[in-house]
């Protein structure tokens, strides 16, 4: 009978967390040969595609890349990236921390490229299922990923452990979901699907709503105006005015990687109130140059009498409906004044946020051997999903943990270092099968010296 292979660790999802994953095992003695893949549903290497604007830059320093916290002499640096491409020297003349998003894409794909042989692309994970110890004693020894091609096929693994960085899912409010997707498009597909939506200027003036005041509204509406001459564009907000990231020196100290303890050693209300606290460095915030771009742009239209752009603030959407012609007409309710009006819409590009709860679907398997691991998700500090004595496997968090580990858990902020961790938490245990039971000896931040052999 043929054996099947037994992964070390699966990644589900290919985009920054698990590639930055991939450089740390690559680049640790210790790992470097631990049997591991990804799995990912794109067709090819992505990071936000849809939102690729060409003029964005951006909100993090090019130092925050995949690898330089952890180590600055990487090959994966972004500043080795330039060097590789030729254009070290141009970059420091720009004399500017944040790159444009297209050029960090190519650093991220650059990266990716490297790491071509052990990613499954195409393929979306639908499942996990729990494989139990041969015997009776209860024990769910490994894990089956189950996932699907783009030709429908079916495909099955079998880990020891997962590393989930699915990312987020876009956020729908209700009001909008019953739309269905005609001409109402998410931010996160906008590059994808705009030029449809909007059709070619022959076709007549379109009026388009974006519904959101964070950075990817703004950007949305201001790409609108600028590229689609015969685009009125509608910028819809609950708020009184767009308010600005704070981006300041000390806020921005929480999204270092040291925060990530402060956070993680609160009380769940004190972690909570903390987060709060901190919200407007990242939800329905925009960076103060491009707010400055938006007002300048609307007061010119009062130069030239030409009002085609409107930012409707202190507005709610109370009801949207499609109408007979195939237009949307939103019920909006003044918040300052009280009143409500409906309006017509071509078209909706709703920049209104994204899920992040998308793993507890794909765990859905794995709850009845879990005990409360799902309905109260508990995460320790290594983002380990605490799971019951009897449930062997390890599952890692990505890109859902904001609750527990701060802000940054969402961002690119500290993935050099909770690779790291997660990394050395995998060998942890390593070593303890090794030395049965007794821990390893293990740097604080990494596996040392490159003793621990993986034999999960
Ligand atoms: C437009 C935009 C700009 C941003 N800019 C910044 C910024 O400047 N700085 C910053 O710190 N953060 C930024 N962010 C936040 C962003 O979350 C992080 O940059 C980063 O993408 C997080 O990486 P990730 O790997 O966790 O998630 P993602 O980048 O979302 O990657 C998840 C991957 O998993 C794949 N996937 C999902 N489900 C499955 C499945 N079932 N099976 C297989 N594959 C699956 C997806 O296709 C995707 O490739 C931005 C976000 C957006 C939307």
């Amino acid at each position: 009978m043929k054996r099947e292979t037994v992964f070390d660790l699966i990644g589900i999802g290919f985009g920054p967390s698990n590639l930055s994953l991939a450089v740390r095992l690559a680049e640790e003695a210790g790992t470097a040969n631990l049997a591991h893949c990804f799995v990912e549903r794109q067709a090819e290497f992505g990071w936000h595609r849809g939102m690729l604007l060409d003029d964005c830059r951006m909100q993090i320093s090019f130092l925050k890349d995949l690898v330089t916290q952890r180590d600055p002499t990487s090959r994966f640096t972004f500043i080795n990236y330039l060097f590789e491409r030729g254009r070290l020297n141009e970059f420091v003349n720009l004399k500017n921390f944040y790159p444009t998003r297209v050029e960090f894409h190519d650093y991220l794909n650059w990266v990716a490229d490297a790491f071509e042989e052990c990613v499954h692309y195409s393929q979306t994970v639908t499942a996990i299922e729990p494989i139990l110890e041969a015997g009776a004693s209860g024990e769910i020894a490994a894990l089956r990923v189950l996932s699907q091609d783009g030709e429908g096929r079916e495909w099955q693994r079998v880990t020891r452990a997962l590393s989930v960085g699915i990312g987020g899912a876009a956020r729908v409010p209700e009001a909008f979901a019953a739309l269905g997707p005609h001409n109402v498009i998410h931010s996160s597909g906008y590059l994808n699907s705009i030029e449809r939506v909007v059709g070619k200027p022959d076709g007549g003036t379109k009026r388009v709503a974006v519904i959101g005041a964070g950075q990817s509204a703004v950007e949305v509406f201001s790409d609108l105006a600028r590229r689609f001459t015969h685009v009125d564009a509608s910028l819809v907000i609950r708020s009184g005015a767009l308010k600005p990231a704070d981006d300041t020196p000390f806020v921005n100290e929480i999204f270092s990687p040291a925060y990530t303890d402060v956070v993680y050693s609160q009380s769940e209300d004190a972690r909570r109130a903390l987060i709060e606290r901190f919200r407007d460095t990242n939800y329905a915030v925009v960076d103060r140059p491009l707010i400055e771009q938006i007002y300048e742009m609307l007061y010119l239209q009062t130069v030239t009498d030409d009002a085609r752009h409107r930012l409707l603030a202190n507005t709610a959407i109370e009801g949207a409906v499609r109408t007979a012609n195939g237009q949307i007409e939103l019920t909006m309710h003044d918040r300052l004044t009280g009143h409500a009006r409906a309006e017509r819409f071509d078209a909706l590009v709703l920049a209104t946020g994204y899920r992040r709860d998308t793993h507890l679907a794909l765990l859905e398997g794995l709850a009845p051997h879990l005990g409360d691991a799902l309905a109260t998700p508990s995460v320790g500090r290594d983002y380990r999903l605490a799971t019951p004595a009897h449930f062997k496997p390890r599952i890692y968090l990505q890109g859902c943990c904001e609750d527990s580990h701060g802000l940054s858990d969402t961002l690119l902020s500290v993935l050099a270092m909770r690779s790291d961790e997660i990394v050395a938490s995998l060998a942890q245990r390593a070593a303890d099968r090794h030395a049965g039971g007794q821990p390893a000896d293990t740097k604080k931040n990494g596996v040392s010296g490159g003793r621990v052999a993986f034999a999960l």
